[in-house]
Order: C-alpha cells, then sequence, then structure tokens
C-alpha cells in the first residue's frame, strides 16, 4: 500500500497535488475513528451513528425551534425580518466534534477537513436536501477579506465549496462577491452588534439576472452575513438565493 513518503516523492516528481494524490491512492479513513471508510464518505458508518443531529428548526435561517411547536417552520425573527435567502441547509448543529472539526479546518490548516465537510454537504444535497429539485446554476462561497486570506492562506468555505461544485458538477463562482471592508470575527461579537458589523462589508458587482445561487459558509451563528451576502445578489438580478452550511450554531 502507498504511504505518505511515496506520495510526497510522488508529488514532487509529477508536480501534482499532495491532496489529489492522497485521495487517489489512499482508502479514506474515518475522521473520528481513522478505520478505512469504503463508500467515499468521510465518516465510516457506524462512526455517523454518533454525529450530533440538527434539532428542529426554521427551514429559512435554521435557528433550533422548540422541539413543542413542531408544526411551526420559520422562526420568529424570519417571520418579522425575512432574510434574502429563501432556505438554509446546515449539516450539523455547531457541537462536539463538528466544533474540533471546523478548529483544526480554521486554526490548524487541516485542509483535509474542508473536502469531508464538501463531501457531507453534497451527500446531503443530493440524497435529501434537492432530492428530485433542480440544483441551483452557481455555487458562491462566503468570500475573507484579503487581509484575512493572507494571514489564513485559504478560504475555508472555498475549501468546502470545491469538492460540492466537483461532485455536483455546478459552476464554482470564486470572486462574485468580495469583501471590501475588514470587520471584527461575527462570533467575537454580541448578537446585537453584529447587523452593523457586518452592514457594507461586501460587494457584488457581477450581474445574477435569473440565476439560483448557493452560498456557503462553514457556521451560521445569527445569519447575518449570510443576509447582507444574499441582499447584495438579490439586487443584481438572483432569482433565489439558499444557504448551505456545514454548522449552525443554536
Ligand atoms: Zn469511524
Ligand atoms: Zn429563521
Amino acid at each position: 500500500m502507498f504511504d505518505i513518503k511515496v506520495i510526497h516523492i510522488l508529488t514532487q516528481v509529477f508536480r501534482l497535488s499532495s491532496s489529489c494524490l492522497t485521495d487517489w491512492l489512499l482508502p479514506a479513513s474515518c475522521l473520528l475513528c481513522g478505520d478505512n471508510t469504503h463508500d467515499d464518505m468521510p465518516v465510516c458508518q457506524p462512526c455517523q451513528l454518533d454525529l450530533p443531529i440538527l434539532p428542529h428548526h426554521c427551514f429559512q435561517c435554521a435557528q433550533f425551534l422548540p422541539t413543542c411547536t413542531s408544526d411551526v417552520v420559520k422562526c420568529g425573527i424570519c417571520l418579522n425580518n425575512p432574510p434574502g435567502f429563501a432556505a438554509t441547509y446546515a449539516l450539523f448543529p455547531y457541537e462536539p466534534p463538528i466544533i474540533q472539526w471546523i478548529i483544526r479546518l480554521k486554526f490548524h490548516h487541516q485542509l483535509h477537513i474542508a473536502r469531508a465537510l464538501g463531501k457531507m454537504l453534497s451527500h446531503h444535497i443530493q440524497s435529501r436536501w434537492y432530492a428530485g429539485k433542480a440544483l441551483p446554476d452557481v455555487i458562491i462561497p462566503v468570500p475573507l477579506h484579503p487581509s484575512r486570506l493572507r494571514e489564513r492562506g485559504f478560504n475555508q468555505a472555498l475549501e468546502i465549496a470545491k469538492p460540492v461544485a466537483a461532485d455536483l458538477r455546478l459552476r464554482l463562482d470564486r470572486t462574485g462577491i468580495r469583501r471590501i471592508r475588514h470587520t471584527a470575527a461575527q462570533s467575537s461579537l454580541p448578537a446585537a452588534s453584529r447587523e452593523e458589523n457586518i452592514k457594507n462589508a461586501f460587494t457584488v458587482t457581477r450581474q445574477y439576472s435569473g440565476q439560483v445561487i448557493a452560498l456557503v459558509d462553514d457556521v451560521i451563528t445569527t445569519g447575518h452575513t449570510l443576509r447582507e451576502c444574499s441582499r447584495l445578489l438579490l439586487r443584481q438580478g438572483a432569482a433565489r438565493v439558499d444557504a448551505w452550511c456545514c454548522a449552525r450554531r443554536g
């Protein structure tokens, strides 16, 4: 069996990316237990049972709703102040082990986690969320400000969106939304300051007349970032915006 040293030599000789070779040569191993997985999923079947399940939630922003109101499908915020995006599809609640995956991805540069999350997203999109429905025309990852991008070296939303676009054969638009103002991390602010913090942080200059767009982000917290991005896309003619996220904070 090929090991990491062989892959390193092959990447040098053939000038290929190591992720591409790793995916090709090594069997996928489970993100949780490390065992081989056999169905191209990043978490093995026994471990899938241990993953947290998104509780009953608002279909528009994925905010958790009390289970006693199981007939209610929209939260009070979306009823009183509807966001531009039509629906939010989130894989998991922001709980262990998802929190650790996001931290390893963003702060320890473990990009294989972005590929794994992207694989899980495309699986859910095809088999559940959009089963029997038309897929969006284009995928747009929520961008980082250039200074944050330089500091981190990559945009986690883009890295998650890449395998989704490849699996679903959708156009990946990397530059449709640009971040023009550096803002404090939304997660570092109290909820009341987040709307103000994100105002005028983005710009969209391209036309999206009649297109259905999927916005991709790693974590949705209050939804202000996605609200601002979808508002700008709709202003540029988009017919509908959906949000695809890996995790929802309650
Ligand atoms: Zn496992
Ligand atoms: Zn809502």
